[in-house]
C-alpha cells in the first residue's frame, strides 16, 4: 500500500481539491514528501504551527501527557486543563478571566454567537462581507463570501454582511436589537486585508452604545502570527469575545472562545463538547504558550515579516497589484490568477497558499530563519518575474 495519493483519490468526501504533493514528515518551517524532497512551508498547516512542526516542547508534552490522561469530559476537573485555563487568562488585557475551550475554529466562532445570544438576549448578529469564520452552519452565516454559503441556503436569520473597513456600514446597522459584531482584524481567507483603526474603534464604541457584544475572530491572526500576540493589540481595542483556535496547540485540533466582563454569566449545561478541553490537547497548549512567550515569536513574527514585506515590495513586480501584510500573514496581490504561480512555487519547493482567486498568501511558521526568509523572498520574485511565460 503505497500509491498513497490514488488511495486518497478513490476513498475521500471529495470535498477538498487536491494537490498533487504528500507529505510525511515535517521539522520547524521545513516539510518533506515520501521520496525525501524537501520544501520550505509558508501555509503552515493553514496556519497552524505557528511554533514550527513537531516542536520539540510539544513533542515531549504530548509524550508524557498521553502516558498519564488522553480524555477527561469538562464534569470533571483536570491538571492541565487548569494549568491551560490560567495561563490563557494572562494573555489577553484583564478581565478575560473565563473560556471555553473547544476542537476548531469553527467550534470556537460558534460558542462565541451562541455566548452572544444568550448574554445579551438577542439574536441579530453582524458580520462583514469578505469575512471567513467557518464552515459549520451558524460560523458559515456569518462568513461574508457568497461562494461558500449559497449551496447551504437557509442558514441561520437575523444576520446582516456589512461592507468591510466602511464605518458609515457600521453607523447604519449597529442598534439597541443587535447581539454582536463579528470581526477579524486581518481578513485571513478573504484575501489578507488589514482593518483601519478607525473602523476598529468605531465598532467597539458602536457596540457599548448600543450593548451589543464585540466577538473578534483572531483563529488565524492570534498566538503572534502578526507579531503582536493578538492582531487587535496593535489597534488598542479590547474585544468582548475572542476567538483563537489553527495554531492554539500545536497542530492539534483544538479552539477557544475567550469572555471578557462584559459577557454575562453563563448558565451551566447551555453548551458542551465532548472533546473540548482534553488533557492531550491543553498539555501541547501550555508547551506552545510557553515556547511562544520564551523563544519571543510575535516580536520574531514582527521582524521577519517586516524583513519580507520590504524584499517584496522592493522587488516592484510588474505582474504585482499590492503587497500587504501584517507580520508573518503576508498577501500578494495578483494581477492575474494565482493557481499556476502556487503550482510552481512548488515545482520550487515552496508551499504556498491562496487566499481568493488573485492573492498569493504567505504563513510561514514564525520560527522560520532569516535564510528561509531570504529563500522564499527570492523563490516568489523569481517565479513572479518569471510568470508571464507561466
Ligand atoms: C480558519 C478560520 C476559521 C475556521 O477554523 P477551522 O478550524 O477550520 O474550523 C475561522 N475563522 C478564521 C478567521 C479562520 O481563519
Amino acid at each position: 500500500m503505497d500509491n498513497f495519493q490514488t488511495i486518497e483519490a478513490i476513498h475521500t468526501s471529495g470535498v477538498y481539491p487536491k494537490r498533487n504533493l504528500t507529505i510525511v514528515r515535517g521539522k520547524g518551517s521545513h516539510v518533506w514528501d515520501e521520496n525525501g524532497q524537501e520544501y520550505i512551508d509558508c501555509i503552515s498547516g493553514h496556519g497552524v504551527v505557528n511554533i514550527g512542526h513537531c516542536h520539540p516542547s510539544v513533542v515531549s508534552a504530548v509524550e508524557k501527557q498521553a502516558k498519564q490522561l488522553i480524555t477527561c469530559p469538562e464534569v470533571f476537573h483536570n491538571d492541565q486543563r487548569a494549568r491551560l485555563l490560567d495561563h490563557l487568562a494572562a494573555l489577553p488585557p484583564e478581565g478575560m478571566q473565563r473560556a471555553f475551550l473547544c476542537n476548531s475554529g469553527t467550534e470556537a466562532v460558534e460558542a462565541a454567537l451562541k455566548f452572544a445570544r444568550i448574554s445579551t438576549g438577542r439574536s441579530e448578529l453582524i458580520s462583514t462581507l469578505r469575512s471567513f469564520h467557518g464552515r459549520t452552519m451558524g460560523s458559515l452565516t456569518l462568513t461574508g463570501q457568497k461562494k461558500h454559503r449559497m449551496p447551504f441556503e437557509p442558514l441561520l436569520p437575523h444576520v446582516t454582511h456589512i461592507p468591510f473597513n466602511k464605518t458609515e456600514a457600521l453607523h447604519k446597522s449597529v442598534s439597541e436589537r443587535t447581539a454582536a459584531v463579528i470581526l477579524e482584524v486581518v481578513q485571513g481567507e478573504g484575501g489578507v486585508r488589514l482593518a483601519d483603526a478607525e473602523y476598529l474603534h468605531t465598532a467597539q464604541q458602536l457596540c457599548h452604545q448600543n450593548g451589543a457584544l464585540l466577538i473578534i475572530d483572531e483563529v488565524q491572526t492570534g498566538l503572534g502570527r502578526t507579531g503582536k500576540m493578538f492582531a487587535y493589540e496593535h489597534y488598542g481595542i479590547e474585544p468582548d469575545i475572542l476567538c483563537i483556535a489553527k495554531s492554539l496547540a500545536g497542530g492539534l485540533p483544538m479552539g477557544a472562545t475567550l469572555l471578557g466582563t462584559r459577557v454575562s454569566e453563563l448558565p451551566s449545561g447551555v453548551h458542551g463538547s465532548t472533546f473540548g478541553g482534553n488533557p492531550l490537547a491543553c498539555a501541547a497548549s501550555v508547551a506552545v504558550l510557553k515556547v511562544l512567550e520564551t523563544e519571543k515569536l510575535p516580536e520574531r513574527a514582527a521582524e521577519m515579516g517586516e524583513h519580507i514585506l520590504t524584499q517584496l515590495r522592493e522587488s516592484n513586480l510588474p505582474i504585482v497589484r499590492e503587497v500587504r501584510g501584517l507580520g508573518l500573514m503576508i498577501g500578494i496581490e495578483l494581477k492575474q490568477k494565482v493557481t499556476p504561480i502556487l503550482r510552481e512555487l512548488q515545482k520550487r519547493r515552496l508551499l504556498a497558499l491562496p487566499a481568493g482567486k488573485t492573492i498569493l498568501r504567505l504563513l510561514p511558521p514564525l520560527v522560520i530563519s532569516h535564510k528561509d526568509c531570504n529563500q522564499i523572498s527570492a523563490i516568489v520574485t523569481k517565479v513572479l518575474r518569471e510568470s508571464q511565460s507561466i
